[in-house]
């Protein structure tokens, strides 16, 4: 079966939330997700406590297991179970501490991204009027993610940002979850300099499922293709993946984003209420794009052999 690699979901960022729901991944296909344990309003407590119960549920729960290694996920993968890692999208919750990568590294994130479409201490934001680039801050940043092994995300960061982020790193860098601008002219979206540079890292580009990225807010597998076959044109079929970015709490999501203009502008609100490819539709990518011609090596590089091979070489120490 083939791998399908979920390089954002978004479980609620609650300390009750039920992870068995990350089961709505599981029918189809081998199955590994990376879910988000906070951004911006999150602080190191708050993260670092929802990442310890994260945990405990997930080696809870028969059909997820937690993977700290490449080796791991294969072998989870293997006995039909769901691998789990976790991602950062505000490097935020560090509060300030670079000697915190290597303990978040150790909870099992394996992918951060230094800013949340606003400027901080790392980076500018996608949704800034002014783009100041990567911090000195910012480059120490992604220094010590080389040195841990954490893969540095693009996806939120202003395009100074983003590129910068790809000149500073050593190692692979990804845009976790990011469709094309030149497909649907949203800030959220990467610029084809931004994909073809983080393609030359030996890097990632994932496309997502949320409508208003992909589109008019039309979240659908045929606008989702359009994204995938414009990249996969642009920076070529080894540096082309995916991330559902669902949000399983959307109806607390769309009135958190219309009551937090700070953080979410028009370009956000402007299309009704956000409309989310649901797993369920997910999971059928694979057929979709056979559908419409693609051969398997392709498909199974895209659904996951990419951001696998990415993992593989960024995972932990440079040199172990
Ligand atoms: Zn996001």
């Amino acid at each position: 079966m083939t791998l399908l690699w979920d390089q954002h979901t978004c479980l609620p960022l609650d300390l009750d939330a039920d992870v068995a729901a990350l089961e709505r991944y599981a029918p189809l296909e081998r199955g590994f997700v990376s879910v988000n344990v906070g951004y911006s309003p999150h602080s190191y407590e708050f993260s670092t406590a929802l990442l310890r119960t994260f945990r405990a549920r997930v080696a809870a729960t028969d059909s997820l297991a937690l993977a700290s290694t490449v080796e791991d996920v294969e072998a989870i993968t293997a006995t039909g179970r769901m691998a789990v890692a976790f991602d950062l999208e505000d490097s935020g919750p560090l509060g300030g501490d670079l000697r915190r990568v290597q303990e978040f590294w150790d909870l099992g994130v394996r992918t951060m991204l230094p800013s949340y479409n606003h400027a901080n201490q790392a980076g500018s934001g996608c949704l800034d009027a002014e783009d100041g680039g990567l911090t000195a801050w910012g480059r120490d940043l992604v220094s010590e993610m080389n040195r841990v092994g954490m893969v540095p995300d693009g996806s939120h960061c202003s395009i100074r940002t983003g590129l910068d982020l790809c000149a500073a790193s050593t190692r692979p860098t990804v845009y976790s979850h990011s469709c094309m601008r030149a497909v649907w002219d949203h800030p959220r979206n990467i610029t084809d300099q931004q994909a073809r540079e983080c393609a030359a890292t030996g890097g990632v580009v994932g496309m997502t499922g949320v409508g208003i990225f992909l589109g008019p807010n039309t979240p659908t597998l045929e606008a989702m293709s359009r994204h995938l076959e414009y990249a996969v044109e642009l920076v070529g079929i080894d540096h082309v993946g995916v991330s559902s970015d669902f949000s399983f709490d959307h109806e607390e999501f769309v009135v958190e984003i219309a009551a937090s203009p700070e953080l979410y502008d028009e370009s956000y609100t402007r299309w009704g209420p956000i409309q989310w490819m649901p797993p369920e539709t997910f999971v059928t990518l694979g057929a979709y794009l056979s559908g419409r011609g693609w051969s398997d090596p392709d498909i199974a590089a895209v659904l996951g052999g990419n951001f696998l091979r990415v993992a593989s070489e960024s995972w932990g120490p440079a040199d172990g």
